[in-house]
């Protein structure tokens, strides 16, 4: 709101609570929405990882103009429609290694908390009934419009003195105006309405998001987010709803990752380049090299997505891997530590720098810079098990799972004498064998005997 960097700190002294506005659930998700998802998921970690305990509540909007448009069109119900995006979400959610949130309210399980959001906001003379069986916020009651997203103060006099209402869920900022709160029940609405005070209708998008952030984080709480589009109408609406609605402050800070674009251009159905996980794991795309790529700029500026930037992420992990066997190997250490364990840690060894820059206002840039900076040293200076666990620990907090190293091939000759060993074995030539193991050793590999035979491995 302010336009200043705050130290975040959990209001009520213990749980850092914060509202991401979800997925609308008509489609496949794109990468686009990704990476705010992935952002949030980001900020996240990083909290826990250094300590703090929170609570995440993100909504899925599954009523809404385009969820009912897009049901019918596909001769679906509404809910058996939403439940298929729903599903498919989750499922893009997992492979990007995004943690689930503690709460998922949707828009649909919440009609009685929104038509009483509704009610006090009549009562308080904030919103008034259309006439039509839709109720609208009055805008000219709350002062405080539009200092989010900064409107005009042109344009919100305009919208304050026109009396005109949009009863659409999306408008643009030169469109400022009373907004809907409950949509009276019209035909192409089908079968998805619900009784209200006003009639049979639906609720307006925006609502959704103060009535569940109410019941689920209170009235007043740490941070909310959601893409930079979302500021106006929808966030803007928001606080209008919340804070004319509750006595609190609604959300103390904002979040607002800044917008994906493909090749320098938006992305489009129609421009075709509007890519999902699945579009992209057709092209041999892993879900984490897009999740590396998505972390890898910071959130205030608009990240540019092209296949190249895939390949330098492909790299990157490939590089971690190999330099967590180096780590492992050093510290003497198999698996991995679990994520709580690594939220708990109270040194990060050579790594504490990357954590710091995490923490600068969600550096991941810097982030990153300073995590490979701290490999060079890692091996040689300071403790290996701490190092070890403080690399595991920016991997977490950035959310990174790295990939399987392939095993190299063994060369010719390690063949060959492999394939002496097991001649002689067969032959119960002991000593032959045991030769034979050792001169493989001298050259950097070990045979292990399995059920097909043998596997050969670099030492
Ligand atoms: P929606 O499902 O349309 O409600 O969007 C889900 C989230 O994705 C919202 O927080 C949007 O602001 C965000 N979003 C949509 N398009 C983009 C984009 N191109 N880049 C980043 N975030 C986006
Ligand atoms: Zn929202």
């Amino acid at each position: 709101m302010t336009r200043e960097t705050r130290e975040l700190q959990p209001v009520d002294g213990k749980t850092f609570g914060f509202y991401c506005c979800g997925p609308t659930v008509y489609g496949p998700a794109h990468i686009g929405n990704f990476r705010t998802f992935v952002l949030n998921d980001v900020l996240r970690r990083v909290l826990e990882v250094s300590g703090m305990r929170t609570k995440h509540v993100r909504n899925i909007t599954d009523v809404d103009d385009k969820t009912i448009r897009d049901s019918q069109a596909a001769g679906m119900s509404l809910p058996a429609f939403t439940d298929k995006w729903t599903e498919r979400f989750h499922a893009d959610c997992e492979s990007l290694n995004c943690l689930k949130p503690h709460v998922e309210p949707s828009a649909v399980e919440h009609i009685p908390e929104q038509v009483a959001m509704i009610e006090t906001l009549i009562e308080k003379g904030h919103a008034y009934p259309s006439g039509d069986g839709s109720v609208y916020f009055k805008i000219s009651s709350y002062d405080e419009y539009g200092r989010l997203a900064r409107l005009d103060q042109q344009d919100l006099d305009l919208g304050r003195t026109q009396n005109q209402r949009a009863n659409a869920d999306e408008y643009e900022k030169d469109s400022v105006c009373d907004f809907v709160l409950w949509k009276g029940r019209r035909p192409e609405d089908g079968d998805n309405f619900w009784e209200s005070p006003w009639g049979e209708g639906r609720p307006g998008w925006h609502l959704e998001c103060s009535a569940m952030s109410y019941k689920y984080l209170g009235e007043t709480f740490d941070l909310h987010s959601g893409g930079e589009d979302l500021k106006f109408p929808h966030h803007e609406n928001e606080i209008a709803q919340s804070r004319c609605a509750c006595q609190g402050q609604f959300a103390l800070n904002w979040f607002h990752p800044a917008f994906l674009i493909v090749d320098g251009a938006k992305m489009s159905k129609s421009l075709g380049n509007l890519y999902t996980i699945d579009d992209l794991a057709e092209e041999g795309v892993s879900a984490m090299e897009v999740r590396y790529l998505l972390a890898s700029a910071h959130y205030r500026r608009q990240l540019n997505f092209t296949f190249d930037s895939l390949h330098a992420a492909r790299e990157a992990l490939g590089k971690l891997a190999r330099a967590e066997g180096e780590l492992a190997q050093a510290a003497g250490q198999e698996s991995a530590p679990i994520y709580k364990e690594l939220c708990k840690l109270d040194d990060l060894g050579v790594f504490a720098p990357a954590l710091v820059a995490l923490n600068d206002d969600l550096n991941t840039a810097e982030g990153l810079g300073q995590l490979f900076k701290a490999l060079r040293i890692a091996t040689t200076e300071g403790d290996p098990v701490v190092n070890w666990k403080g690399f595991h620990a920016i991997l977490a907090a950035l959310g990174l799972i790295l990939p399987e190293l392939e095993a190299p091939e063994a060369p010719p000759e390690v063949i060959v004498l492999a394939e002496k060993r097991q001649g002689a074995r067969a032959s119960k030539d002991w000593a032959a064998a045991d030769a034979a193991r050792d001169e493989l050793k001298e050259l950097g590999w070990v045979v292990k005997d399995s059920q097909d035979g043998y596997e050969l491995e670099t030492i």
